[in-house]
């Protein structure tokens, strides 16, 4: 077979590893493509063998996986960052939007569509994820109570199916593809062009942080803040435990509203709720955007010492995890093991759910940064592969743990694995209604559970673009057939 990339078969160690850094599924071969019919060519070639074959193919994104989502062992990686058609062209008009390939980084969509004035609506609170990536999941961040997950913000996709066929597909053509694939864990195509959409870039933020030491105080402003489109541009939070010299680390980026006040406060000890939100401006068009914020603000019961305030340009704003990635390369901590769970709790059960997590549970310390904001369902598109809970209002809860690989206490991995454990035995009782969001799951019975009564479109789907389950077998939901 001729490709106008190249297959490699060795030297393959970079296509075995991923983020969370506890999986390593050696491939068989990786592919470089440099064109789309390299990636239909292969998958045909082995949706063809049918049966005689093993072969299975993981589309790889950036490899920011978790837990092997993207590997592919004794099978083929396509890594997707080798695919550089189309190049990227912008549409402005009425609607504009970009046509990219799936494996484009959202930083360098974000850094062209910026030199047109424009820029994608929702996105992820880290850049240097894949466009297919991303979509393959949902793609959530602060703007999404706004603008939906990134999924809700694609207009179109080109898919290599399982089958190996090149597809079109959106709300108008192709439709069950289209949200077949969207939050579809890469079971139904493999994303090859996406159309995003956007809008007017705004070129500074307005970043603010203020604390919480009543859960429901800080829970009633989130949801206050996300159900008025005349808010803010995001709004985000995290839990703190235990941390001490907390507002001192926040004055090398963030201003205190209240200097004086602002030395009084200690943090040391106690459980606290940060809300994090953010307004969108141009210089030149807004000469009252103080005044707005402290109006908005106005309505907001957070510990009035803890107000810190911050101006940084969009790109900084939206690329602020890369600051922290940078630090951490330095010190050797962002390649170590990361045991990341993540939950969709519904609104009604989230006293609940932090009465036993945050109370019980974590209630010394967590191993690093664990985000909680509410998201609303009916800004968010129908008929996706995506699960959430059943409410309209529901929060992402993030435990972004890190281990230190050679420890064996409290920060080591097997600690914080056990906690894990306990949190999701807790948010398994069925009167929850939680969800996991990245989900891993060992087996099918766990799965159908997952999906609930997805399960049987989600099956008759795989059915339909995927029958021999040669598509992001890492996901471990179906087994190739053999
Ligand atoms: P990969 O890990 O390479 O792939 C993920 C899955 O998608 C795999 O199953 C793979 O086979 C499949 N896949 C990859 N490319 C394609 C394609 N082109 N077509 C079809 N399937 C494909 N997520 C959020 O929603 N919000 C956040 O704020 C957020 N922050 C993050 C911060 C960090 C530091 C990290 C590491 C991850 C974060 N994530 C966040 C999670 C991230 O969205 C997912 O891990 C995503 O899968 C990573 O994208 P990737 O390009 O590295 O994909």
């Amino acid at each position: 077979m001729k490709f106008d990339g190249h297959l490699s078969f060795m030297n393959n160690e970079n296509e075995s590893k991923d983020f969370g850094n506890r999986y390593h599924l050696i491939p068989f071969a990786v592919l470089h493509p440099k064109s789309v019919s390299d990636i239909s060519s292969i998958v045909k070639c082995i949706f063809d063998m049918g049966v005689n074959s093993e072969l299975t193919v993981a589309a790889r994104g950036h490899g920011h996986s978790l837990e092997g989502q993207a590997q592919a062992y004794q099978g083929v990686v396509i890594s997707m960052e080798s695919l550089r058609v189309p190049e990227m062209s912008f549409h402005i008009g009425k609607y504009p939007y970009v046509d990219v390939s799936g494996g484009e980084l959202w930083i360098n969509i974000l850094h062209e569509s910026l030199k047109h004035g424009l820029t994608p609506k929702s996105w992820t609170d880290y850049l240097h994820l894949t466009v297919g990536g991303t979509l393959s999941n949902a793609g959530i961040s602060g703007q999404a109570f706004l603008h939906g997950p990134q999924i809700n913000n694609v207009y179109q996709l080109q898919v290599v199916t399982g089958r190996g066929e090149v597809v079109t597909c959106s709300d108008e053509q192709n439709t069950d593809l289209f949200h077949a694939v969207l939050g579809g864990l890469g079971q139904f195509g493999i994303i090859t062009q996406a159309r995003i959409a956007l809008q007017p870039a705004p070129r500074k933020v307005k970043w603010i942080r203020a604390l919480y030491s009543d859960f429901t105080l800080f829970t009633n402003d989130q949801e206050h803040l996300i159900s008025s489109t005349n808010s803010f541009d995001y709004v985000e939070g995290f839990v703190i435990i235990n941390r001490t010299g907390l507002l001192n680390n926040w004055r090398s980026s963030f201003n205190p509203k209240d200097p004086v006040q602002a030395n009084q406060f200690t943090s040391e000890g106690k459980i606290l709720f940060c809300l994090e939100i953010a307004k969108y401006f141009n210089p030149e068009e807004s000469n009252n955007i103080d005044q707005e914020i402290d109006t908005l603000l106005s309505e907001l019961s957070y510990i009035k010492s803890t107000l810190f305030q911050s101006e940084v340009s969009y790109v900084d704003f939206l690329d602020r995890v890369h600051v922290s990635e940078i630090k951490l390369r330095e010190k050797g901590l962002w390649e170590v093991p990361h045991p990341w769970l993540n939950l969709l709790v519904p609104s009604s059960r989230i006293h609940e759910f932090a009465h036993e997590v945050f109370g019980n549970i974590l209630k010394d310390t967590s191993n690093g940064p664990v985000l909680i904001y509410p998201v609303n369902k009916s800004r968010w598109r129908n008929g996706t592969s995506l699960v959430t809970p059943k409410e309209d209002v529901f929060y992402l809860v993030a435990f972004l743990s890190s281990a230190l690989p050679s420890s064996t206490g409290k920060d080591g991995l097997q600690h914080i694995l056990t906690q894990n454990k306990k949190i999701l035995s807790f948010c398994g009782r069925p009167h929850l209604g939680i969800k996991q969001y990245l989900p891993h799951y060992s087996n099918q019975e766990e799965w159908k559970a997952h999906f609930g009564t997805n399960w049987e479109v989600f099956f008759r789907r795989k059915l339909s673009y995927d029958p021999l389950a040669i598509l992001a077998p890492g996901q471990r939901i179906f087994q190739r057939a053999n």
